[in-house]
């Protein structure tokens, strides 16, 4: 549905159905699936036009293809973007989407708390290339203030964070990168499109794991790089092309049909974490939960503003690495993995998993104890997931579950 103004008027789960469908004359009702590396022309006039860029169309797969170029363009509408491009894999949009800013003698700020390979991009590879960086306390805006230098050039952080769900003041960063003249690139795994709108808050690129919540079953790896047309095309649209992360044909096309359902899984998801969330934090055990929307997160108030829902996460304190270790252990469905976003409940020992790259003081600085499990709440019936926490939980008592009836 358009508008008088030509402009699309449609809501999030409605654009998630229809968005950006081509297509061909046979006109299926399904997203066709093209599943071909390059296209034929009529005439070389036709190719050499294509290739000058005064003819619309495909060239070869690496840069555009059409069953990719729906879910780039379903991807911008949801996110309300100008511009999409879509990636191997997550962490190719992640690099792309910072490497494609910076020159040697450029410099980059991170926050500390990052899922760990974007962690590497920013500590690791980018001082490589004689790119200069800076982690801060991604909660402290007087470190992102008192990082910023002349020659910044972009600002990086992930809100929630990875695994302690700790928050960063989106609007509040994209303004210090801004009056810096640098840009801000929003890591939006963690909160989902649905939840949070990192470009309304102020930043200049948003990048998504699309393996996690919009693929959803635990298929097929994937990325997506959200800006304006004049971001892409100035840092991204090159570097893709001629660097080759594309998405395959056969992975947009799952993503497109991840799409469709995205509202109903993220809802029914949150919807489980929230119920998980309260109830562990009613157990004994447990010396603390960590999740967005509860009054007791230290950042209630920042979640409140910045996101419409607390996501699908929760993070969890036991006494030590035995106790966390037995309980997942005695978990009889939630699967124990370090993927997340799945229809599946996974749990994860950030610790000795995803984390484990760090040393100690690093873990210890980010808040990861030896006693943190992260929940990824799937779709199962929520009231079986609290029965097997609940049921694993009682396992450390011994076995006494009988205290766990009484409560
Ligand atoms: C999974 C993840 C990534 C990396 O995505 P891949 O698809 O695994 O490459 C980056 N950032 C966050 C927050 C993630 O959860």
């Amino acid at each position: 549905m358009t508008g008088n103004d030509g402009r699309d008027r449609t809501r999030a789960a409605t654009r998630l159905v229809h968005g950006g469908t081509l297509r061909s004359q046979f006109g299926e009702t399904s997203e066709a699936l093209f599943l071909t590396q390059g296209f034929i022309y009529d005439t070389m006039e036709a190719a050499e036009a294509r290739f000058k860029g005064d003819a619309p169309g495909f060239i070869y797969s690496r840069f555009s293809n059409p069953t990719v170029a729906m879910f780039e363009e379903r991807m911008a509408l949801l996110e309300g973007a100008e511009a999409a491009r879509a990636t191997a894999s997550g962490m190719a949009a992640v690099t792309a989407s910072i490497l494609g800013q910076l020159k040697a003698g450029d410099h980059a700020i991170g926050a500390k708390a990052l899922f760990g390979s974007c962690r590497y991009v920013l500590e690791d590879l980018l001082p490589r290339f004689g790119v200069e960086t800076t982690l801060v306390d991604g909660e402290d805006l007087d470190q992102w203030r008192a990082a910023m230098r002349p020659n910044t050039k972009t600002l990086f952080l992930e809100s929630p964070t990875n695994p302690t769900l700790s928050l960063v003041d989106i609007a509040a960063v994209a303004e210090i990168a801004h009056a810096g003249g640098a840009t801000l690139v929003v890591d939006n795994v963690f909160a989902t499109p649905l939840l949070q709108s990192p470009l309304a808050l102020g930043a200049d690129c948003v990048v998504y794991s699309v393996t996690k919540h919009v693929d959803g079953q635990g298929r097929c790896l994937g990325g997506v790089i959200l800006a304006s047309k004049a971001f892409i095309d100035t840092h991204v649209h090159n570097l893709l092309r001629q660097t080759g992360p594309a998405m395959s044909p056969f992975n947009a096309w799952v993503m497109l049909k991840g799409l469709e359902t995205l509202t109903l899984r993220v809802r029914a998801q949150t919807a489980g974490a929230e119920v998980i969330a309260d109830f562990l934090a009613a157990q004994r055990g447990i010396k603390r939960v960590i999740y967005p929307f509860r009054p007791d997160h230290p950042q209630y108030a920042l979640a409140r503003r910045q996101m419409s829902g607390g996501g699908t996460l929760v993070a969890f304190e036991l006494a030590d690495k035995q106790a966390a270790f037995r309980m997942a252990n005695a978990l009889r469905i939630i699967g124990i993995s370090n993927n997340l976003g799945d229809s599946k409940s996974l749990i994860t020992h950030p610790a000795t998993t995803t984390h484990q790259r760090l040393a100690p003081e690093a873990r210890a600085e980010l808040g990861i104890s030896e006693g943190m499990l992260r929940l990824s709440v799937g779709l199962e019936d929520v009231e079986d997931l609290t029965d097997d926490l609940g049921g694993a939980l009682a396992g450390l008592d011994g076995g006494k579950i009988s205290d766990l009836a009484s409560r």
